[in-house]
């Protein structure tokens, strides 16, 4: 029998981190040829996420510039995507979650009469410009997809009530449960440079933040909550590995920089990273990937943001919705870092995003599809 053939097209970290299970599963079939498209979103973030996971992309696009457009990116990646997918005669296009590359790589699938495949499908947090402009990627591509990874019954019923045919879902868990377990499993050691700041007594809080509705004041008022936090607990100190947008980069550094407690840090690769939330209290982050994944590690998240598409996590009780004000940030972390109760209940909730074998539901799913 000929083996299927599957394009996976991703463009930043979390989609290598999200995608890489999905690849090792189909790749333990023995039945399915895999080929990864980076579109080079994230350039430098994706680069090593392929090496921590052993992957190494077919097609790599290139497609990011300085300062371009959101116009300029979409055309750059329709017609790198367009031109791969047009002379590949793939059996399935596989996409992850919410970026430019996940819409435009299930409209080129489309365009080519190829199923695709969507990956964590149905999160909404059902405000078109929040996050922007992934709330909207990921709403474009239910309609261009063939089948619909869930990765939770809430998910399930976001597309069923967008008249997605229940047999076209499929709920997995998300694949990030998965990524975590493997990760968890290497023995690779932690950067040098965040040895010590890891290491060292008291309590760390642990930050990300790199949404674009968070550039400018927002970001100000999270990092003058975290200076009166840090001034307020003297057994505190705080992580933050900026993320290399220069909108995060110069504010952070900007407000952050001189404070003997508070370590800015280049990002961290994933085992650092997870290393460094075992080791924390407590994390303050927008970032989607962390919100799923620190339940699993027991640490409360307290999220940088008005809404979330992950709600699973604020309803089990083991991620809290803050937003950016600085009075309702300081409000939160102080009650986690003054009740052992408030914290206890936050960091023993579940975590609703599954066990750890989304990878494996996914692909044995497209094979169905597929009549393999
Ligand atoms: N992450 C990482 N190093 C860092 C910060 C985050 O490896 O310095 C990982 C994190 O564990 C999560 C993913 O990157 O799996 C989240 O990526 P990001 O926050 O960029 O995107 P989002 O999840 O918000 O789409």
């Amino acid at each position: 029998m000929n083996k299927l053939r599957f394009l996976f097209i991703l463009g930043t970290r979390p989609e290598v981190i999200k995608v890489a299970p999905v690849v090792f599963a189909a790749g333990e079939t023995g039945k399915i040829e895999s080929q990864i498209l980076h579109t080079g979103q994230h350039l430098e973030l994706a680069s090593e996420m392929f090496r921590h996971f052993r992957l190494k992309p077919e097609f790599d696009l290139g497609v990011m510039r300085q300062n371009q457009s959101l116009f300029q990116l979409t055309s750059r990646i329709t017609e790198g995507i367009g031109e791969i997918v047009s002379r590949n005669p793939y059996d399935m296009i596989f996409v992850q979650g919410d970026t430019t590359s996940a819409f435009l790589g299930a409209l080129c699938g489309f365009y080519c009469k190829i199923p695709v495949g969507h990956i964590e499908a149905g999160l909404r947090t059902r405000d078109r410009y929040s996050p922007f402009p992934e709330e909207m990627n990921r709403r474009l591509v239910s309609p261009l997809a063939s089948l619909h990874f869930a990765p939770t019954q809430r998910a399930c019923d976001m597309l069923t009530g967008e008249g997605i045919p229940r047999n076209c879902i499929e709920i997995t868990g998300n694949t990030v449960i998965d990524a975590l377990h493997w990760s968890l499993k290497q023995n690779y050691p932690v950067r040098d440079d965040i040895k010590d700041i890891i290491a060292a007594p008291g309590r760390m809080l642990l930050v990300t933040t790199h949404r674009r509705e968070n550039f400018g004041e927002p970001h100000r008022e999270v990092f003058s909550a975290l200076l009166e936090l840090v001034e307020g607990f003297e057994d505190v100190r705080i992580l933050f590995p900026i993320h290399p947008n220069p909108n995060v980069r110069n504010e952070a550094a900007a407000m952050l920089n001189n404070h003997p407690r508070i370590h800015l840090t280049s990002p961290l690769d994933y085992q650092s990273f997870i290393n460094a939330m075992q080791k924390s209290f407590l994390i303050l982050s927008d970032s989607g990937g962390v919100q799923e994944e620190a339940p699993s590690l027991n640490k409360p998240v307290l999220v940088l943001r008005e809404s979330t598409e992950r709600p699973e996590g604020v309803a089990t009780g083991a991620i809290k919705l803050v937003g950016t004000s600085k009075t309702r940030i300081i409000e939160a972390a102080t009650e986690l870092l003054t009740s052992q109760k408030s914290y206890q209940i936050m960091s023993e909730a579940s975590n609703p995003y599954g066990d750890g074998s989304a990878g494996t539901a996914i692909i044995k799913a497209a094979q169905r599809f597929l009549g393999q």
